[in-house]
């Protein structure tokens, strides 16, 4: 039943040819299409119609208002899904921004390999079909001192690729202190499974030794694996069994020995002053038949996930199946190679790796950011939160060194009102960050929210949109 008033106000609602033909529609046809347009004003008019059956009081608003309504609706849905942020959560290889951030070298790689034919998969020699992995496997070679390399679409790729070419049906001894989950969904004996092997878990959480992966292998062994604990460490009362004893048993029993990595790093980052992590170069050194590791962590390319190692056993990965299901584009073969690249120039690396370039920023410097971003920020925020320079921890991120925080700078932003209400307020100044053009994403800590600067590299243009930023009605009492 529709009331009287409300018939004769939805009958003088305008019809959607009435707003198609108007004069200002024109320029959003040209835009974004008639049909797109055309949904568009429909679903501003069904609003309109349903405001107008639910409240008496609804004014039918002209034309014009009607179609900027639909120029507005059309607009925010051409937005990208997928946006640039500031990553000020102090986590340098941030999984959920992204992890590493590329060279410029590799982002010229990828806009030539996007924009015109390559010879991905061809031989320009004999001019016959070539392999994609051949663009990468002698930088990989060279840099861990492997025999070959193979390239899959992320390390959980990478280690159920090895498991499943080698050691399908069955046993993979693994130590009960190394079955990691990494960030939820990657966890070592599911992946296990779903490789068609069956984890023999050897050792205790806090102590393995060589015995007790002496008792596991047996004629039913695979593979025996050794997983770098990446995002956590045993402290303690400890033990597990080096590389090279682990190695020098499988060589023994005929067995392959592979290394999960995780992050591996391609150098020794001692030398930058950061903390150790072991690189596939050292694995490979003590033994390892293959080593796994990620692409876009501490390496700080593309995600990917690289397999290093023994020719044969790299040949019968490359001749699974599921290889073909599990390779790379060609615009990450050819960011990881321009990265790869990098490396040959180790003394040059801090300067041009993000990754690396982030991670050893001095602390000075940083703090200098954040004591010239304090007065912008405080009076944004006068009233309604303290702003202040503060001494913080950054972190590699992504698993890599997991326990070792890098001293780093920012800044606090602690909400003035203690009462009750007070992390509301917190979280809208989040939020107000984050619907910033590009949105600032920082970490909340013991109430408060915090900026770690390390990872801003235009100051400028962080400072540059604190005009837009908007409490959406922040009260301070
Ligand atoms: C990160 C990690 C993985 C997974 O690597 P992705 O590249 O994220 O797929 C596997 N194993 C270890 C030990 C890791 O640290």
């Amino acid at each position: 039943m529709i009331p009287d008033s409300g018939a004769s106000s939805l009958s003088s609602l305008p019809s959607v040819e009435r707003l198609l033909r108007h004069d200002e529609t024109a320029g959003l046809i040209a835009e974004f299409g008639r049909s797109a347009v055309t949904s568009a004003i429909r679903s501003v008019l069904a609003s309109l119609r349903h405001e107008l059956r639910t409240d008496d009081s609804t004014v039918i608003p002209g034309d014009i208002v009607l179609i900027l309504a639909a120029g507005q609706q059309l607009h925010e849905g051409a937005q990208p899904s997928l946006r640039r942020v500031f990553n000020l959560t102090g986590t340098v290889l941030h999984t959920n921004l992204g992890r590493a951030t590329l060279p410029e070298e590799a982002i010229q790689a990828i806009l030539l390999a996007a924009r015109e034919p390559t010879n991905l998969e061809f031989n320009l020699l004999d001019g016959r079909r070539g392999e994609r992995d051949t663009h990468l496997e002698n930088d990989l070679c060279r840099l861990t001192g492997a025999e070959a390399a193979t390239v899959v679409n992320n390390n959980a790729a990478a280690v159920l690729l090895v498991l499943n070419s080698l050691a399908n049906r069955k046993e993979v001894p693994a130590s009960r202190g190394e079955l990691v989950e990494i960030g939820g969904s990657f966890r070592m004996p599911e992946i296990m499974a779903r490789s068609g092997c069956r984890l023999r878990e050897v050792g205790t959480t806090n102590r393995t030794h060589l015995s007790d992966y002496e008792d596991a292998i047996g004629p039913k062994t695979g593979l025996v694996m050794k997983i770098h604990t990446s995002n956590y460490s045993i402290v303690g009362f400890t033990a597990e069994v080096p590389e090279a004893s682990l190695a020098s048993l499988c060589h023994e029993r005929g067995v392959p020995f592979v290394v999960d990595l995780g992050s591996g790093t391609l150098i020794d980052l001692q030398k930058f002053g950061l903390p150790y992590e072991p690189t596939p170069a050292e694995s490979i050194a003590n033994g390892a038949d293959l080593v796994t590791f990620s692409g876009d962590k501490l390496l700080g390319g593309p995600q990917s996930g690289i397999i290093v190692g023994r020719a044969v056993l790299i040949n019968a990965i490359k001749r699974n199946p599921l290889k073909r299901a599990l390779r790379v584009d060609k615009m990450t073969i050819a960011a990881l190679s321009a990265v790869l690249q990098l490396y040959s120039n180790p003394e040059s690396l801090h300067h041009r790796l993000p990754v690396l370039r982030l991670l050893t920023r001095r602390v000075e410097d940083v703090q200098a950011l954040a004591d010239l971003l304090r007065g912008p920020l405080a009076s944004k925020l006068e009233g309604v939160a303290a702003v202040d320079s503060v001494f913080c921890e950054s972190q590699v991120g992504s698993g890599a060194l997991p326990t070792r925080k890098i001293p780093s700078a920012g800044l606090s932003i602690r909400p003035i009102s203690k009462k009750q209400g007070s992390g509301t307020v917190l979280e809208r100044i989040a939020c107000a960050f984050r619907e910033l053009p590009v949105p600032v994403i920082g970490r909340i800590q013991d109430g408060a929210l915090i900026f770690d600067l390390r990872c801003l590299e235009d100051e400028t243009e962080f400072a540059g949109q604190l005009p837009a930023f908007n409490l959406l009605g922040v009260r301070t009492k």
